[in-house]
């Protein structure tokens, strides 16, 4: 099965919601081992993302993710915003034809291209490629998504501002992957998976 433009619009909305919802939380973390401003760059990210969707004229799924993808790219100015970008913008050239669990396989891709970073950096990349491996095997689940999130708060960080700390990023949360689960419990709650 693949997205419809409504789905993919209904999906990104509430993902828009929940940054919004969470946008004190996320900054919070980035100050713990960054430099505090996730929730305010998502929240400014997810804001032009919602006036870029809302076009009733765009017909596909691609079209959609396109427009997302720029608004990203263009609204965002920290690490988060090219990285989300490039994730969207890849899942844009499959939504239309594949099923969810390529679509967001093609979304690490981009993320692991623009970033260089790998499995337990401590990174984004640490709640897509769970997610991939769980909606690859149908069981991606809320509590699936948690565990991801949990498991990167042992973890060092190896890319991005958090790896200037060495040692003392362990025992917090990586402020991306927690973005990046909002995505994914968004997923949950508007399709079928
Ligand atoms: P900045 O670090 O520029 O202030 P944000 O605070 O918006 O940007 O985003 C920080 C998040 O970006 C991190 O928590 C991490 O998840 C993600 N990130 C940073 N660098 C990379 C990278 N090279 N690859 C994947 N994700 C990264
Ligand atoms: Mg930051
Ligand atoms: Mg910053």
């Amino acid at each position: 099965m693949t997205l419809t433009a409504k789905q993919t619009r209904a999906w990104l909305l509430n993902f828009s919601n929940k940054i919004h919802d969470n946008k004190q939380y996320l900054s919070d973390l980035d100050q713990a081992i960054g430099d505090g401003d996730h929730g305010s760059n998502m929240s400014r990210g997810v804001t032009a993302v919602e006036a870029a969707i809302t076009d009733e004229s765009l017909e596909k799924a691609s079209d959609v993710m396109k427009k997302a993808a720029m608004a990203m790219v263009s609204k965002v100015g920290g690490a988060s915003g090219p990285l989300y970008g490039s994730a969207f913008l890849e899942m844009a050239k499959v939504i239309d034809n594949e099923a969810i669990a390529r679509v967001i396989a093609a979304g690490l891709d981009g993320i692991k291209k623009r970033g260089k970073a790998e499995v337990e950096d401590k990174t984004m990349v640490d709640m897509w490629a769970p997610v991939v491996d769980a909606l690859q095997d149908g069981r991606l689940s809320v509590e699936a998504i948690e565990e991801a999130k949990a498991q990167t708060k042992p973890l060092k960080a190896k890319k991005g501002r958090a790896s200037y700390l060495n040692e003392r990023s362990i025992g917090h949360l990586d402020p991306g992957a927690v973005s990046s689960s909002y995505l994914f419990i968004a997923l949950l709650e508007e399709v079928e998976v």
